[in-house]
C-alpha cells in the first residue's frame, strides 16, 4: 500500500496533468470517480475524434487497449499511456488476424467494414472502421451495390443488416458483457416499473433488442434519456454510463439491466474496471505503460479510421 488516500491521488493526478500537459480521455464504462477526473468522457467515436485533435503532449487513456491503440494511431507523435496493459476486450479478441484473413479470402470482393473494437492488426486489414454511433450511416454511405464484410460483433452486425438491408456477411464475434443481460430479469423490472423505458445497446442479443423502446450506442442512449419525456429507464449496456445519465437527469431513475447469472456482476466490463485511480497516478508518475506501434502498421491502420472520421464529419456525427 502506498498510504495515499483517494483525495491524494486526485490532487497528484491534477498536478501532473498540468505539469506534463496531459489530457485524460475516459470511456463511459469507467468507474464514476475516474469519469470525474477525466478531461473528456465519451464513447469510442467521440474519444477517437478527441484523440485526433488536442494540444496535449501526453494522452492518458482510461479505457481498454484497443482504444489507446486507436489514439496512438491517430496521434503517433504523442506519448499515449494506458494504466493497465491487461485491459483487453473479449470482442476484439474474438477476431484474430490469421482467422480473419482466411474469412476475407473466403468472401472475396467485399468491402471490409470493422467495428473500432478490434486489435490493430484487424484495422490494417480493413477498408473502413465504424463505431456503434455511426455504423448504420457508414454502411449506408457505401454504394448500394457494394458487398460488405462486417466484423467482429455478430449482434451489431445483425442489427445493421436489418436496418440497412445490405448484402453483409458477419463475423461471429461478441462482447461477453452485452450478451450477458437477462431478458427475464429485464421484463421483471418492467413489470414492477411499467413506465420505465427499456434502452438497449446494439451489441445485445436479439431477444433483448426486441423488447427495446430505443436502441443505440452508449452516447445515443445517453442523449435519448436527455430528450425523452419518461422518468425512468432500464439500461441494457455497461452500467458505467448510468453515472452520466444521472448527472444529466438528476430527477430520473435508472435501473441497470441484470445479468443472466445474478451472482457474477458480469454485466460490468472487467477489462474496463481494471483501471483504477491508483494505477492512473502510477502511470502518470512513471509515464508507463506506453502504447507503441510500428510506423508502417500505424500508416496501414490509420487509413480506415480516417475514412470513418471524414464520413462522420461530413454527416455531422
Ligand atoms: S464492454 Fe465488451 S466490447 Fe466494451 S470493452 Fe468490455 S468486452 Fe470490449
Amino acid at each position: 500500500m502506498s498510504g495515499k488516500s483517494q483525495t491524494d491521488y486526485i490532487s497528484e493526478i491534477n498536478r501532473m496533468k498540468k505539469e506534463k500537459n496531459v489530457i485524460i480521455l475516459a470511456h463511459y464504462y469507467q468507474t464514476s470517480d475516474i469519469q470525474d477526473i477525466a478531461d473528456f468522457v465519451g464513447d469510442s467515436l467521440a474519444l477517437s475524434q478527441k484523440a485526433a485533435a488536442n494540444d496535449a503532449d501526453i494522452i492518458l487513456f482510461a479505457g481498454v487497449k484497443f482504444m489507446a491503440e486507436t489514439a496512438k494511431i491517430l496521434s503517433p507523435e504523442k506519448k499515449v499511456l494506458i494504466p493497465d496493459l491487461n485491459a483487453g476486450c473479449s470482442l476484439a479478441d474474438s477476431c484474430k488476424g490469421p482467422d480473419f484473413k482466411k474469412f476475407i479470402d473466403e468472401h472475396p470482393g467485399r468491402t471490409i467494414v470493422t467495428y473500432v473494437n478490434t486489435n490493430t492488426d484487424i484495422k490494417t486489414l480493413s477498408d473502413i472502421v465504424c463505431t456503434s454511433s455511426n455504423a448504420v450511416q457508414i454502411i449506408e454511405s457505401l454504394p448500394p451495390e457494394e458487398r460488405i464484410i462486417f466484423a467482429p460483433d455478430r449482434n451489431l452486425g445483425n442489427y445493421i443488416l436489418n436496418k440497412t438491408g445490405r448484402d453483409i456477411v458477419i463475423w461471429n464475434g461478441s462482447c461477453h458483457v452485452h450478451e450477458e443481460f437477462s431478458l427475464e430479469a429485464i421484463l421483471r423490472i418492467k413489470e414492477e416499473h411499467s413506465d420505465a423505458k427499456i434502452i438497449v445497446h446494439p451489441e445485445c442479443e436479439l431477444p433483448v433488442r426486441m423488447v427495446a423502446d430505443f436502441i443505440g450506442s452508449t452516447s445515443a442512449l445517453l442523449n435519448f434519456t436527455k430528450r425523452d419525456k419518461s422518468n425512468s429507464y432500464i439500461v441494457a449496456t455497461e452500467p458505467g454510463i448510468i453515472h452520466q445519465m444521472k448527472r444529466e437527469n438528476p430527477l430520473k431513475s435508472f435501473f441497470p439491466a441484470p445479468p443472466k447469472d445474478s451472482t457474477c456482476g458480469c454485466s460490468e466490463c472487467n477489462f474496463m474496471k481494471l483501471i483504477t485511480m491508483e494505477k492512473i497516478y502510477q502511470c502518470l508518475n512513471t509515464e508507463s505503460p506506453e502504447i507503441s506501434i510500428d510506423k508502417d502498421v500505424i500508416e496501414m491502420a490509420k487509413r480506415p479510421i480516417i475514412r470513418m472520421l471524414e464520413i462522420s464529419e461530413k454527416l455531422g456525427l
